[in-house]
């Protein structure tokens, strides 16, 4: 299974990607947590990211593609991955399409978790309370939101035309959510 994760933040994309890989048995690769263990570490990638996530601002492609297609070249990818915060911008998902086209190991399908605006920003500040993470802070939050409209969302169409699309809704409980998940998945095996 090689599947991207699209969705706002806030959507519950990183909860649903555990659960996913851990049936499919298969690395959940995030992004965002790969850049927040660099800016733990004090990494140069880390160093290199850290002024653009603070500002809610994506990280620019040349940092982020070359990190992403490194990842992939792991060995555990072999089965398949979930990727949850790439394809960020349709830039990035043409350079994917590149590196797995050359891989022979196209995507099988993009699953968007789908949720209104209202419902996004009423989980984020609620994650800022418990998580306290840097850039869940108001002015962040609502740069991270249309950095999506402008930049992200566009990718759901590219990928729409790619045929490879499945939308689900991200309301509900997380149970529901992983299942619905699971079963508009199996349909696309059959
Ligand atoms: P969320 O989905 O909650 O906004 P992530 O953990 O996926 O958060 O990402 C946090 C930050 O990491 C982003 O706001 C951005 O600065 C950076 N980032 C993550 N993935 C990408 C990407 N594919 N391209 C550019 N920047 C990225």
């Amino acid at each position: 299974m090689r599947c991207v994760l699209v969705g706002p933040p806030g959507a519950g994309k990183g909860t649903q990607a555990q659960f996913l890989a851990a049936h499919y048995s298969i690395p959940h690769i995030s992004t965002g947590d790969i850049f927040r263990a660099n800016l733990k570490a004090g990494t140069d990638l880390g160093n290199q990211a850290k002024s653009f996530m603070d500002r809610g601002e994506l990280v620019p492609d040349s940092v982020t593609n070359e990190m992403v297609k490194d990842r992939l070249t792991h060995d555990d990818v072999a089965n398949g991955f979930l990727l949850d915060g790439f394809p960020r911008n349709v830039a990035q998902a043409e350079v994917l399409r590149a590196i797995l086209a050359e891989k022979k190991t196209p995507l099988h399908a993009v699953l968007e978790f789908s949720l209104a605006d209202e419902e996004i920003i009423a989980r984020l500040l609620q994650r800022a309370e418990i998580e306290k993470r840097e850039d869940d802070k108001e002015d962040v939050i609502k740069r991270r939101l249309e950095v999506y409209a402008e930049q992200t969302a566009p990718i759901i169409s590219f990928y729409r035309n790619e045929g490879l699309l499945i939308s689900i809704s991200a309301v509900g409980n997380i149970e529901d959510i992983t299942a619905n998940a699971i079963s508009a998945l199996s349909r696309l095996e059959q």
